[in-house]
């Protein structure tokens, strides 16, 4: 598992870039790869901002032939986050809403997966304003995190910003999931968390795909969300 930092290095305004966690998932590689190269070429206009990139969060997943959704242990890694309700509903959703598909498995227990906690440390590591993660092939744009009903939770101030961002790229929330990464560094974190399913995952498509979301995720890398000076939590057991 690899990452790539680019931009200023003491930005506040730091975006995290995953990408790839579904190792069957052609299509959001090369957009994480397409952003990483136009990152690099415009370090120097980047003032004050920087993008962590970690292209490709499941490399077992995608170097499997057929490649799979699911890591090398059978998991799926967008269930094994460990977030507040992992132990009462990850197996519980697992057999009621999916009939225990193997695509789904969220795991024998939260962290439980090297590419989990890869994921956890770089975002205590990096400390992103903002989370952009690439999937697909559902094609929405969702958004997790700070809203108006948690004003009592984050700061007003902080809520309002968020909200900025979240309209600005036109994202709606829908359902999460135990264990998924909306509701750990979004709804648990308070970091804005946007998650880009692309329309599909045919790799003919990956092209069209970037230049159809290269200006959305510009804006966001460009937004400025203040930092949430509240306390982040660090995950059990480390
Ligand atoms: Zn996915």
């Amino acid at each position: 598992m690899v990452y790539a930092s680019f931009g200023d290095p003491n930005a506040q305004n730091t975006t995290l870039v995953f990408s790839t966690v579904h190792g069957d998932e052609i299509t959001p590689l090369y957009v994480a790869l397409q952003l990483a190269q136009w990152v690099r070429e415009r370090q120097l206009q980047l003032i004050k901002t920087r993008v962590v990139i970690a292209p490709l969060v499941n490399p077992d997943g995608f170097f499997r032939s057929p490649r799979t959704r699911v890591n090398g242990h059978g998991v799926d890694l967008n269930r094994n986050l460990n977030t507040h309700d992992w132990e009462s509903k990850a197996h519980l959703y697992w057999r009621t809403r999916y009939k225990n598909d193997p695509r789904r498995n969220p795991g024998p227990k939260p962290r439980s997966e090297p590419e989990t906690i890869f994921q956890e440390e770089l975002i205590s590591k990096v400390k992103p304003q903002k989370i952009l993660s690439i999937h697909s092939p559902l094609n929405f744009l969702d958004y997790d995190g700070p809203t108006h009903l948690s004003l009592s939770k984050f700061p007003r101030e902080y809520v309002i910003e968020c909200e900025k961002l979240r309209k600005r790229l036109n994202a709606k929330s829908s359902v999460y999931y135990p264990g998924s990464l909306g509701n750990r560094a979004g709804q648990e974190m308070g970091i804005p968390t946007l998650t880009l399913e692309l329309p599909s995952a045919d790799p003919k498509k990956a092209d069209i795909y970037w230049r159809k979301f290269a200006l959305g995720i510009r804006t966001m890398i460009q937004f400025s969300v203040p930092n949430y000076a509240g306390e982040i939590k660090t995950p059990r057991g480390g």
